[in-house]
């Protein structure tokens, strides 16, 4: 078992920058341990190869050392541009929603994050059904695990949000720490290691928020710090 403060959950190599935004730079530059998983596999070995391979680039950019957990659902789902199967036809193909729920088990057990960041089980940030079927598998463990008051379960999990209380740590500012560069920048340069993928050149987009999906330690008040109530003793938020 490794702890770890921060735990994301992404669909595909490049949904740890694409949708989690600089979470994972700006995790580290506080000090805080990052594990990284990736749920699904494409079919063809050699595609999945190279993505996999853009994905440990995109984590060395962002600093952090050490391997993804690499998952094997299957990557399905999309049709063309903005259609998608429908999340039933996906659970058929990763076993059931049930074994989905029991990976993700078995992650918080590992690695008993304090905090989630998940794809949007409802919207799937833009209705891909992977990321919907990844973000209920989070949602589904950490409701089990609750309800048995099970101590690996993590104190929230965010989910991308356009709501009106929906925010974003401040991951633009230059920090001493990456020689006056932001983790927006370093999320911006990990993105780029996506080179098979259309969004490389995107940067870390502005727009991009989140709330809690679930917590057991209350809402956010200071909406500056994802670990906000995760411990006894808070440090408050630089200004
Ligand atoms: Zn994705």
């Amino acid at each position: 078992m490794k702890l770890v403060d921060l735990l994301v959950v992404a669909a595909h190599p490049d949904d740890e920058v694409a949708t989690f935004g600089a979470i994972i730079p700006h995790s580290l530059v506080l000090g805080r341990t990052v594990a990284v998983a990736c749920l699904t596999r494409q079919a063809d070995l050699e595609i999945a190869a190279q993505r996999e391979n853009e994905l440990r680039a995109s984590l060395h950019a962002c600093g952090l050392p050490g391997e993804p957990v690499l998952g094997s659902f299957p990557d399905c789902g999309y049709v063309g541009p903005g259609r998608f199967e429908s999340l039933a036809w996906v659970w058929e193909r990763w076993g059931g929603r049930d074994a989905a729920k029991a990976y993700i088990a078995s992650l918080y057990r590992r690695f008993r994050p304090r905090v989630v960041f998940a794809h949007h089980p409802e919207t799937g940030e833009y209705g891909h059904p992977n990321h919907m079927a990844a973000g209920w598998a989070c949602v589904d463990a950490w409701d089990e695990l609750h309800a048995a008051g099970d101590p690996a379960t993590p104190c929230k999990i965010y989910a991308r949000s356009d709501a009106a209380d929906a925010w974003h740590p401040d991951w633009f500012a230059p920090q001493p720490a990456l020689d006056g560069r932001s983790p927006a920048e370093l999320g911006a340069a990990a993105l780029r290691c996506h080179r098979s993928q259309s969004c490389a050149d995107a940067g870390i987009r502005p727009y991009l928020r989140y709330r809690t999906i679930r917590s057991r330690v209350g809402d956010d008040a200071l909406r500056c710090d994802i670990f906000e109530n995760c411990q006894t003793v808070e440090a408050p938020c630089a200004s």
